[in-house]
């Protein structure tokens, strides 16, 4: 029996590893690439600890190599998704009473086994499935994923050492409970790190998970289930389901056990998922908790004091890593006129030196997007733009998607400030940017706080301190995860915790101990030492 109080390793980011030539993880990478394209998958669902298949199958391809399948998946029905929601619930008893130490032992496992002899694998299937370079898979796959297993241990153990005061006589305490019922996970595309950290973060809690992970992320979903078999979860405490959103969605709202959603995604599904619990609120147990992080316009804004160099750097890196398909890349952005020759002339140099193909070839900084729907619905803003007489195309434009979903890096200069490719989140390769005369830095961030609903990510360049401190204040709410004089990307678990508010998400800030908050619901324990034989008070007596 334990009876020690323990600490955990203290968290430390993962280091990012090269991928130079002739380095061992390059070899070992290159390897995992080979063995994955030669070995087609039969993909399961995970319900209660059983794999599930169905003679329902769906090919999956990579985005950039459409011609090849690297396996199937086998999709559900509501009878599969009914039997999640039942296997969360009855693995809850014993995983809910399982000391916290065992659960984090396992989570910390899972780690490790990312870090050391999954790496290669993961990082390869999310380069074939998803699309990224090496260096965008390392850093979300593996290192932001581990980072989130390890930090959330150790905010874990920071939130149960919180304790009440006690008085003589009393002991005050606060027991930290999962919630009640199961918690749905519901995942997006374009990051493996954060669909594991939707599901693993709750689990840490001793919540049990139904998890619905994007039709184009299954394919290292799938690398997630296994290395938590490996670590050792129990059966039912995370369940993979395959299958229609909407479906999946009717089951689970429906349920008198949901007890919280843990989203990342669209700002539409998002809404439409709100409004379904909202219709639902007669029929559950307990108020569910909701968590969704969602869309974005991020900006950069460039006052005249910045330097273009740096400027043009943050756009060529913040708008097109990974095809511009990070809820945090910079889309829209404010430049001045003064700057404004020297920063594209020195953006299209940079874009120019970009390859694009297949990450299977080290040397292409960009890859394909993530699939037809996307490709279609970017390429429609292209195409309004090539009839505009508002917008013009400066740099790149073109698109194919004969192989794969390949769209140019393309960066749009527009007159009006209030154009579309300002305001709306297309999620993909495409900056859009609004030349503003220097003398108009005022009325330039009026429209920039305006003219899009969302407020994820932003980025300032400026080198006055006074103006530094203006611009800060008066974008206060325009931006939940806030730059200066940096790109508006590449948040770090345990250092920039991540969340947007306005139509941007509830902020609940993943990668940091406000999320966990979440997924608990504290239980206030008084007991009393002493118990009084006697209901009278002193001020009863007269004399
Ligand atoms: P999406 O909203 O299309 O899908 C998210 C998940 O919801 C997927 O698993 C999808 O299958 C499911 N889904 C879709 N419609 C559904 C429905 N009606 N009922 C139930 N489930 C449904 O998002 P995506 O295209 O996978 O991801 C890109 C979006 O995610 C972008 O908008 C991006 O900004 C956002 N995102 C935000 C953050 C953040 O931290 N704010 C991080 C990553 C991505």
């Amino acid at each position: 029996m334990s009876n020690a109080i323990f600490e955990v390793p203290v968290a430390i980011n993962e280091p990012v590893l090269s991928y130079a030539p002739g380095s061992s993880e390059k070899i070992a990478l290159k390897e995992a690439l080979a063995e994955a394209k030669a070995n087609q998958v039969d993909i399961p669902m995970y319900i209660g600890g059983e794999k599930i298949f169905t003679n329902k199958k769906v090919k999956m391809r990579p985005p950039h190599e459409l011609k090849h399948i690297l396996g199937t998946y086998s999709k559900g029905n509501k009878k599969h998704f009914k039997a999640a929601c039942e296997a969360a619930l009855a693995a809850k008893p014993e995983w809910e009473n399982t000391p916290w130490q065992d659960r984090a032992a396992i989570f910390l496992k899972a780690a490790d086994l990312l870090t050391g002899p999954y790496r290669a694998k993961m990082n390869a299937a999310t380069m074939l499935a998803q699309s990224k370079n090496a260096y965008q898979a390392e850093i979300d796959a593996v290192c932001e994923f581990a980072d989130f297993l390890r930090f959330n241990v150790q905010y874990m153990t920071d939130i149960y050492m919180q304790q009440p005061e006690s008085v003589s006589g009393v002991w005050n305490r606060l027991e930290y409970r999962p919630l009640e019922g199961f918690i749905f996970a519901l995942s997006p595309f374009n990051f493996t790190s954060i669909a594991g950290n939707l599901s693993s973060c709750p689990a840490l809690l001793g919540n049990t998970i139904v998890w619905k992970a994007s039709e184009t992320q299954i394919y290292s979903a799938a690398v997630i289930m296994e290395i938590f078999e490996e670590a050792g979860l129990p059966a039912g405490v995370i369940n993979l389901i395959h299958g229609s959103g909407r479906e999946i969605g009717d089951v689970i709202f429906g349920h008198q056990e949901f007890a919280g959603l843990h989203f990342t995604g669209s700002t539409g599904v998002f809404r439409t998922l709100w409004k379904n619990i909202a219709n639902n609120l007669d029929n559950y147990k307990s108020y569910p908790r909701i968590v969704g992080e969602t869309g974005g316009k991020d900006y950069v804004f460039a006052h005249p004091s910045a330097d273009p160099e740096q400027v043009a750097v943050a756009l060529s890196r913040g708008a097109f890593e990974y095809q511009g398909q990070k809820c945090s890349a910079a889309s829209r952005a404010y430049i001045p006129r003064s700057m404004s020759r020297v920063v594209l002339s020195r953006l299209k140099r940079d874009l120019k030196s970009f390859k694009m193909g297949s990450p299977e070839d080290f040397s292409n900084f960009i890859n394909a997007v993530i699939d037809e729907k996307s490709f279609d619905n970017i390429t429609s803003y292209l195409k309004s733009v090539a009839r505009s007489k508002t917008a013009k195309i400066e740099i790149g434009g073109n698109y194919d998607k004969s192989e794969g979903y390949f769209i140019e890096p393309t960066v749009v200069v527009v007159k009006d400030p209030n154009h579309v490719l300002m305001c709306d989140e297309l999620f993909g390769p495409v900056l859009t940017i609004y030349v503003y005369a220097d003398k108009d830095v005022d009325k330039t961030l009026d429209v920039l706080d305006a003219s899009s609903h969302y407020a994820l990510t932003g980025a300032i360049f400026a080198k006055d301190r006074y103006v530094i401190n203006k611009l800060a204040d008066r974008l206060r709410n325009t931006a939940g995860n806030f730059y200066i004089n940096d790109k508006p990307t590449g948040a770090v678990v345990g250092q920039q915790p991540f969340g947007g508010g306005r139509a941007s998400g509830t902020n609940d800030k993943a990668g940091s101990v406000l999320n966990l908050y979440r997924w608990i619901s504290p239980r206030t324990i008084k007991e009393n030492f002493n118990a009084p034989r006697d209901y009278g008070y002193p001020f009863l007596e007269e004399a």
